[in-house]
């Protein structure tokens, strides 16, 4: 009814300028163009204005099949609801032109008696009758500005024009009637067009361009509904996916008070699309109603309860909160890691707390609800996930390790490359160990200060000194002592290796992950497949020693050298490890890149041949089974937890956009995108 009214407002304006210029003109053609051409064009632009007071309130004022079209392509409008529209709005046209007639019915008998020449009061003709093509193009064009304008002006995150987009709707209209009218009348709408035509025919009008011979009628009629999808395509992809992500927040209309208060913690999020982290097929549009920090229903069909807050996140695409399975949330290198050594010397616990506190947020925000943090030191990540649970820090849900586990002078002993008795020998913590025993003892020591899962660095790594990247660091008894404990404590346990070896060895003894897997070799990888085990490429690691060097960063030259080895053995056994079907699931290593980057972990892993839908389950569903919450988390399905992002555009034609992530909610609870 709203679309019907506004768009009847809209044609008593428009043809009704047209009428007065017409029939009270000299009646020569050119008159038109000289002059009164202007008053059509600010007339019909005042028509659009009108119009949309009319009706904005109720339908949103689309009062044109092209732009209800280009909304339900480009923003999830509803495709049930567009025939209904459009036959709203050519009916609104159709009655508009009706009263036009009927005030101005004398002034036609006068003009045009027999009624053969004036149809073109009402709808539009060719400037060039003959050349159909002339027509076509400047109704696409003209539509697609329309459209492009349209959502650039009505986009809250552009440059909304609030209670001035009528007037500002109103004046794209006169502008493309000045610069694109003379040529087809521009008609850039398809209800306008047909509904004032209809009217002609029934009126009796003969040159009306629909049963007179012409076939001019459906230039205006599907012309612009491609040229409004191509003005919506461009405005998205030109300004749009640079934009902050647009959020709408609304209480679901006519409810009375006391039905607010009761579903207070009711949320709707809304988008135009939704990943729920196991289909390759992404749900349009995407709905997920969240209550007391669950989710209580998925899909477009769930009910709205009554006085929920609807978050609308538009063009945007709803998946689980992302999972980072190799984190360090209690450092960041710097670019100069000789200097890194000396700060860690210098900084005492409670100060690198503070710091990683601000990591921790910085991961939140980038759309990480959950973290696996695989190794740190002095208790700092038991300390910010205790923080965090209790509501003192915002960060991600942390799984913590306390310390990795390894042999004496391996990668993770923190006495590494100083002079024997520098350090406090109570530095030396039960994580060094040796022997199966010396394993069981360190994973019960992980446990009981805190651990959620055991890690355990089987060979040597890239930053530390005095080991070989590769070379294992524990024998098979000793991995299948650890293993066999953290499995009897129901932990699971993540084994970093480089090397092929230490990673078979892991393997045979259970492990659920392999960490980085630079030099796998084919029999490792067959062994994953077969064992189902984990693979965490952490390309972003991999990345960020590239970017310092690219920088001219300082780099200790014992780790240099490794480095090397490493990064360029890496990317060619990822690319294996995807074609051979091993389970991957996402992990930075952030603390060797930067904490709050992690999302460009997505788009190696895509470089590298991953389905960037593949890359997604990696961080939600699969990052779920792997950390052995996929009963709570790393799905949208009614009961999970409620960890939401929302990714700006389609994550599947761009998986960058995952880097662009604008709301985050975890627990229920929104940390980003407004409320
Ligand atoms: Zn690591």
């Amino acid at each position: 009814m709203a679309e019907f009214l506004g768009t009847m407002v809209l044609l008593m304006f428009g043809a009704g300028v047209v009428a007065s210029v017409v029939l009270f003109g000299t009646g020569t053609p050119g008159e038109l163009v000289n002059g009164g051409f202007t008053n059509i064009n600010i007339g019909w632009g005042l028509g659009v204005a009108m119009g949309i007071f009319v009706a904005g309130k109720i339908s949103g004022a689309h009062l044109n099949p092209a732009v209800t079209v280009a909304l339900a392509v480009r923003r999830g409008f509803p495709w049930g609801k567009v025939l209904p529209y459009s036959l709203a709005q050519t009916a609104g046209a159709f009655a508009g032109a009706a009263l036009v007639f009927l005030g101005y019915r004398a002034a036609f008998m006068k003009f045009d008696p027999a009624l053969e020449k004036t149809a073109g009061v009402f709808a539009t003709f060719p400037a060039f009758p003959a050349s159909p093509m002339t027509g076509w193009i400047d109704q696409i064009i003209g539509t697609a500005l329309l459209v492009l304008l349209v959502l650039a002006i009505t986009d809250e995150k552009n440059q909304p024009a609030g209670a001035f987009t009528p007037f500002a709707v109103g004046l794209v209209v006169v502008a493309i009637g000045m610069c694109w009218g003379t040529l087809h009348g521009y008609a850039i709408n398809p209800a306008r067009d047909l509904g004032p035509r209809l009217f002609t025919v029934a009126a009796g009008f003969r040159n009306n361009g629909l049963t007179d011979g012409t076939g001019v009628f459906w230039v205006p009629l599907v012309a612009p509904l491609i040229g409004g999808v191509i003005g919506a395509v461009l405005y998205d992809a030109g300004i749009r996916r640079y934009l902050p992500m647009a959020l709408v927040v609304m209480l679901a209309s006519g409810q009375p008070a006391w039905a607010q208060a009761q579903a207070q913690d009711t949320v709707v999020l809304k988008a135009a699309r939704l990943f729920d982290g196991r289909s390759d097929m992404l749900q349009t549009p995407g709905m997920v109603v969240v209550s007391g920090g669950r989710i209580e229903s998925v899909g477009a069909t769930a009910q709205i309860p009554a006085g929920a807050k609807v978050i609308d996140l538009g063009d945007a695409t709803l998946s689980p909160g992302f999972m980072d399975v190799h984190t360090h949330l209690n450092s960041e290198r710097s670019d100069d890691t000789r200097n890194d050594r000396i700060r860690r010397l210098e900084e005492t616990p409670a100060e690198r707390a503070l710091i990683a506190a601000t990591y921790a947020r910085k991961t939140l925000m980038a759309g990480f609800t959950t973290v696996r943090d695989l190794g740190g030191a002095d208790f700092i990540d038991v300390g910010l996930r205790n923080a965090i649970n209790k509501g003192f820090a915002e960060g991600p849900r942390m799984l913590v390790a306390v310390r990795s586990i390894c042999t004496l002078g391996g990668h993770c002993d923190g006495t590494n490359g100083y002079r024997f008795g520098f350090l406090n020998p109570e530095a030396m913590l039960p994580n060094v160990a040796s022997g199966p025993d010396g394993m069981r003892n360190a994973v019960r020591w992980a446990v009981k200060y805190g651990a959620d899962v055991i890690k355990v660095t089987a060979s040597g790594g890239v930053l530390s000194l005095n080991d070989d990247v590769d070379s294992p660091q524990l024998t098979q008894e000793e991995l299948n002592a650890l293993v066999d404990e953290a499995h009897a404590k129901r932990k699971k346990a993540a084994a970093h290796s480089h090397g092929a070896e230490a990673a078979k060895r892991a393997i045979r003894a259970g492990i659920d992950s392999i960490e980085h897997g630079s030099f796998l070799d084919d029999e490792a990888l067959r062994m994953m497949v077969e064992k189902g085990t984990y693979l965490v490429p952490t390309l972003m690691a991999a990345d960020s020693i590239r970017e310092t060097w690219a920088k001219g960063g300082r780099m200790d030259p014992r780790t240099e050298r490794k480095a090397r080895l490493a990064l360029d053995a890496m990317d060619v056994t990822v690319s294996k490890a995807i074609r051979m079907g091993v389970k991957i699931a996402f992990g930075t290593d952030s603390g060797v890149s930067r904490h709050g980057r992690n999302a460009e972990e997505f788009k190696l892993m895509a470089g590298r041949g991953m389905k960037p839908v593949d890359a997604l389950k990696a961080a939600t569903s699969a990052g779920a089974d792997l950390l052995g919450v996929g009963d709570r988390l790393g799905t949208l399905q009614a009961g999970r937890v409620a960890d939401i992002v929302a990714i700006p555009g389609n994550p599947l034609v761009d998986i960058s956009q995952t880097e662009r992530v604008g709301f985050v909610m975890k627990d229920g609870r929104v940390f980003k995108g407004g409320l």
